[in-house]
């Protein structure tokens, strides 16, 4: 199937993401941190939207769909068990549920831990994964309703999915996030080949979003709990992976 995506810079830092399938003509977009940029992008390329994935219910993934329903209507897809909080739904999801879009399926994940009922969307046929401010390129996100055992168990489930599946998260944080992933893991030499990339990318006013999760799984301090060397430069040689995490993620919060 031929897929096209366009990650969409909005606001200061956040990302949407248009998935548009050329054989169906489905559009999907996730999260819409404000209307004119998706609207610009949906025109320029003649494409017509219908349906949007909600990821979170944090004002920066939801507040342009207003706006942008006044010109365009498509089918709201978001978790079930926040819909109190979410606009409305029309496709109300949980982890494990059956998610069509056009001819393709989707796979809904729950990755509490930013929130409570965040969800990450894995649509296989296009080997993208939607993630927001779960899973983040170098990094994953700070942890405001969830415990940092819901969100280790969160990137669990989205860490044995294909390496070379596309990672689609809500913000250009990879700078910063590369300085942190340094402080813990030092020596990793694809660390800091990565970090360099992020480097001359930045410098070019170029998007770090989206990354390859075999990528993540090499380089992202979050998903590396197990490796020897974090372990060691933390200290915590004998502690299970969920306390590793928890470290990692406090250490963050205070760099
Ligand atoms: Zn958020
Ligand atoms: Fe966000």
């Amino acid at each position: 199937m031929a897929f096209e995506l366009v990650t969409i810079p909005c606001l200061n830092d956040n990302y949407a993401f248009l998935l548009h399938n050329r054989d169906d003509k489905t559009t999907l977009l996730v999260d819409v941190p404000e209307a004119a940029p998706i609207s610009h992008v949906l025109d320029s390329r003649g494409w017509t939207l219908t349906h949007v994935l909600l990821t979170h219910h944090h004002w920066d993934h939801v507040d342009g769909l207003p706006e942008l329903l006044k010109r365009h209507s498509a089918q709201i897809i978001g978790a079930q068990a926040d819909a109190h909080r979410l606009p409305a739904l029309d496709i109300p999801v949980s982890e494990g549920c059956e998610l069509i879009i056009g001819s393709s399926k989707a796979q809904v994940f729950d990755v509490s831990g930013h929130t409570i009922n965040h969800i990450a969307v894995y649509i296989p046929d296009a080997k993208v994964l939607f993630t927001a401010d779960s899973l983040m390129a170098l990094g994953c996100g700070r942890l405001f309703e969830g415990t940092p055992d819901q969100m280790w168990e969160s990137l669990n489930k989205l860490m044995s999915l294909p390496a070379d599946t596309i990672v689609c998260s809500g913000h250009e944080y990879t700078s910063s996030n590369a300085r942190f992933a340094l402080s813990v893991d030092p020596t990793n030499k694809a660390l800091i080949a990565r970090s360099q990339d992020i480097d001359a990318k930045r410098a070019a006013n170029q998007a770090t979003v989206p990354s390859q999760l075999g990528l993540e799984l090499e380089t992202n301090p979050f998903l590396r709990a197990k490796d020897p060397a974090i372990r060691a430069q933390l200290n915590m040689q004998s502690a299970t992976d969920a306390q590793v995490f928890a470290e990692i993620r406090k250490r963050k919060d205070n760099f």
